[in-house]
């Protein structure tokens, strides 16, 4: 840390994003990322002429973007604001709704971005215990007098709530705005997008990252009232108006027509999850009931960084947090099947060879 660093930020401790090694190449089950390439619309959409329109500034209303989306999910252009990732329009979003007056609730184990967020805008945290199961307690989150923030299903744990439980706890948290985080919503979830129309409290995030391929084009949005999406605009023209660049605008768009090819993709990555956590099952591993494209999985012999270390030295990198009650646990993204062979193998070779 410089002297010149405004105190403001002093006790702040940066998100530490998966590893994106260049060392050597891994089986990389880390980040989440989709072990398929974006739609063939994405790839014939970015041509050469675009390439150079890079000289001009994007569209900062993003309309043909945001226009795709509002048809593909049945709201209103004014219903949609989009960033660069889910991640900036989450950090719009704490930006916008919370203070040190109204504080952000979310569960103690959930999306590490959140705390992040919540200290870099000075705003009190309310974490609020899983139960033991590592599931959520809906009614922990009524009437809680905060921002309430969830990501549905949960990360790591991949548990999913039911929209009924979601609207409950919009609806005893009327006078504060609920935030569903959806990032991993098309591996078997459903999604609360339809109850943005019924509530006005209501924002739903969602991402290109996982289930459209497209981790690397920096792709997210929220949906919500014409009123909460306003405010948000304001936030985004207040700091960069131009947060999302011409290829990827137009990338988003074209991906929206590959729809078929994802439904196919995201089933498969469901049957790969399936079978892949059933041979887990068979090699000792306990497991959540994950609905997203990763297994939350530990073995009751082994410390969960001790496994991770050793996959890692075989070349398979998966996610380790070293946090409590979640610090023997492996969080590994569901990847192709050779990938997933791969790892049941090797997983297999560790835990008999102990
Ligand atoms: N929410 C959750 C729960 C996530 O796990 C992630 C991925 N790290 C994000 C949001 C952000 O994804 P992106 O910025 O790539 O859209």
């Amino acid at each position: 840390m410089s002297r010149f660093l405004s105190g403001r930020f002093e006790k702040l401790v940066a998100y530490v994003p998966g590893e994106q090694p260049r060392d050597k190449s891994y089986i990389k089950l880390n980040t989440n990322e989709s072990p398929y390439p974006p739609a063939p619309q994405v790839i014939e959409a970015l041509s050469l002429n675009e390439i150079n329109d890079l000289k001009l500034y994007s569209d900062p209303e993003c309309k043909n973007l945001r226009e795709a989306l509002a048809e593909h999910y049945g709201v209103k252009p004014v219903n949609l604001m989009i960033g660069n990732g889910s991640d900036e329009v989450l950090s719009f979003i704490f930006m916008a709704f919370c203070d040190k007056a109204i504080g952000v609730s979310y569960p103690d184990i959930s999306y590490g971005f959140y705390p992040v967020y919540a200290e870099l805008y000075g705003i009190n945290k309310n974490e609020i215990p899983l139960r033991s199961d590592l599931t959520i307690n809906a009614s922990d989150f009524q009437n809680t007098g905060t921002t309430v923030v969830l990501a549905n299903p949960n990360a790591p744990t991949g548990i999913c709530l039911s929209v009924s439980d979601v609207e409950e706890i919009v609806k005893s948290n009327a006078n504060n705005i609920v935030v569903i985080d959806e990032a991993y919503i098309d591996f078997g979830g459903e999604s609360c997008i339809p109850l943005t129309k019924k509530y006005d409290n209501l924002l739903v995030v969602q991402t290109y990252s996982k289930s459209r391929s497209m981790a690397g084009a920096r792709l997210g949005y929220a949906i919500g009232s014409s009123e909460l999406i306003e405010d948000l605009e304001k936030l985004r023209y207040s700091t960069n108006p131009y947060n999302i660049n011409r290829l990827t605008l137009l990338a988003g768009e074209a991906a929206l027509k590959g729809q078929a090819y994802f439904d196919k993709n995201n089933n498969e990555i469901i049957q790969i999850r399936e079978y892949s956590a059933e041979r887990l099952k068979q090699l000792g591993f306990l497991l959540t009931d994950s609905k997203a494209n990763f297994i939350f999985a530990k073995h009751p012999k082994f410390n969960g960084e001790d496994l991770y270390l050793k996959l890692k030295s075989r070349g398979i990198l998966v996610r380790y947090f070293s946090k409590p009650r979640i610090s023997d646990y492996l969080r590994i993204t569901v990847g192709s099947v050779e990938q997933m062979e791969s790892l049941l193998s090797t997983l297999k070779e560790i835990t008999e060879d102990a």
